[in-house]
């Protein structure tokens, strides 16, 4: 494990998260085009607290989406200035929390905030952490040349290239011809 457990699983949500957007997701349409899908992401990866489920909120998450993954692709240095804007602009204020089955471990937001707002500063809390340990080289962008989707490298020697199988064997699929032409 290279991340608090918290931290890694706040990290592949920004990933799942920014991977719903169209150059990204699998079927290459905007994966947060209605409520729905954006109810169906939040149950599959769990996420507490206040829904409103209407056009609105899913439009703020689309904005958040967009932000945290150019937050993703920043060096270090800009990235820690804009953690930190984002949770100033939230005043997001850190406790010790522990819900269901989830042992103790941080919230920045009360959980009637709003959803994208919820979203932002959990990510900022998460980027915390990887700048403190510097390792934002593990926040990576897919290799494939037709993908814009991101993903947090956990691997142990840093090698992984491609956001999911899908884009890994397309990529070696496309070598093999290349070889072989
Ligand atoms: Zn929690
Ligand atoms: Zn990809």
């Amino acid at each position: 494990m290279i991340f608090t457990h918290d931290t890694e699983a706040g990290l592949a949500f920004v990933a799942a998260l920014a991977d719903t957007a169209p150059g990204a997701s699998d079927s290459g349409d905007d994966e947060l085009g209605d409520p729905a899908q954006l109810a169906r992401l939040l149950d599959t990866w769990k996420y507490s607290g206040r829904r409103d489920g209407d056009e609105r909120e899913l439009a703020e998450v689309r904005d958040a989406r967009t932000r945290l993954r150019g937050l993703w692709l920043l060096e270090r240095d800009d990235a820690a200035a804009a953690v930190n804007d984002l949770l100033a602009e939230a005043r997001a204020l850190p406790r010790l929390v522990r819900h269901d089955d989830i042992d103790w471990h941080i919230h920045a937001t009360e959980p009637d905030a709003p959803l994208s707002r919820r979203i932002l500063v959990e990510a900022a809390m998460a980027f915390v952490d990887v700048i403190r340990y510097d390792r934002m080289d593990r926040l990576r962008e897919c290799d494939a040349e037709d993908c814009e989707g991101i993903f947090v490298d956990l691997s142990k020697n840093a090698s992984r290239r491609f956001c999911s199988t899908r884009c890994g064997n397309r990529m070696a699929v496309r070598a093999y011809r290349a070889r072989t032409a």
